[in-house]
């Protein structure tokens, strides 16, 4: 039987990915949106306390256990900007596709003429028993790549187009699903939570 958790974001690309990852290792991931949780503010400087906000929030909202995660895009020639502004770095108009185009394309443009084109994706995971839970698990995944020259693919989200694979010769957006939630920062970071979690309470 599976154990049901809270998934604090409203993002259907990361709940997408974050419920295959989850499925396989015996937890239904439910989104927040379906227990009517409004989402929370994410004022923070730093990965882990925009997800420990996001987490506590959410199971405040629903007397849960909740999980929530905050990723973003670091690239080293930016100083690790986008970073923890990755969703917003160019601004906050319009729908989430057209942020995620307009996302790219400044990003293609700030890195022209730029030769260090290494970047990594980040995920921290938060996961809380409860509201005040004294003991978050938080854990942090990392996926190695660099920023291509141009957009490539249709699979993913957020900034997969630019995201290049350097040992693949494909970007994140020219994987497949199941590709991609093997080898993602996310994937990493959720299998350092279930080998958390398994260890008990
Ligand atoms: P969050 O909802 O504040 O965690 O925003 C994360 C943002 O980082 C997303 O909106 C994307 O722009 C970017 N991001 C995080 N993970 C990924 C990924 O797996 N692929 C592409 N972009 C990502």
């Amino acid at each position: 039987m599976s154990t049901r958790i809270v998934i604090a974001s409203n993002n259907e690309g990361k709940l997408a990915e974050l419920s295959a990852i989850l499925a396989p290792l015996g937890f239904e991931a439910v989104p927040q949106s379906a227990l009517g949780v409004p989402e929370a503010d994410e004022p923070h400087h730093t990965f882990v306390e925009n997800a420990l906000a996001k987490a506590r929030n959410c199971a405040r909202h629903t007397g849960h256990a909740a999980l929530a995660d905050d990723s973003g895009l670091c690239v080293e020639a930016l100083g690790g900007a986008p970073g923890v502004h990755s969703a917003y770095f160019a601004g906050r108009h319009g729908t989430r596709a057209e942020r995620d185009r307009a996302n790219n394309a400044l990003l293609l443009e700030r890195l022209e003429g730029v030769a260090d084109r290494r970047a990594h994706y980040a995920c921290v995971i938060v996961f809380v028993r409860g509201a005040d839970d004294p003991e978050p698990v938080i854990v942090e995944g990392r996926w190695h790549g660099e920023i291509a020259d141009t957009g490539r693919g249709a699979g993913g989200f957020g900034y997969d187009p630019c995201f290049l694979l350097p040992a693949l010769g494909r970007t994140a957006a020219e994987l497949s699903p199941a590709e991609k939630n093997r080898l993602s920062h996310r994937a990493i970071a959720v299998s350092l939570l279930a080998a958390r979690l398994r260890e008990g309470p």
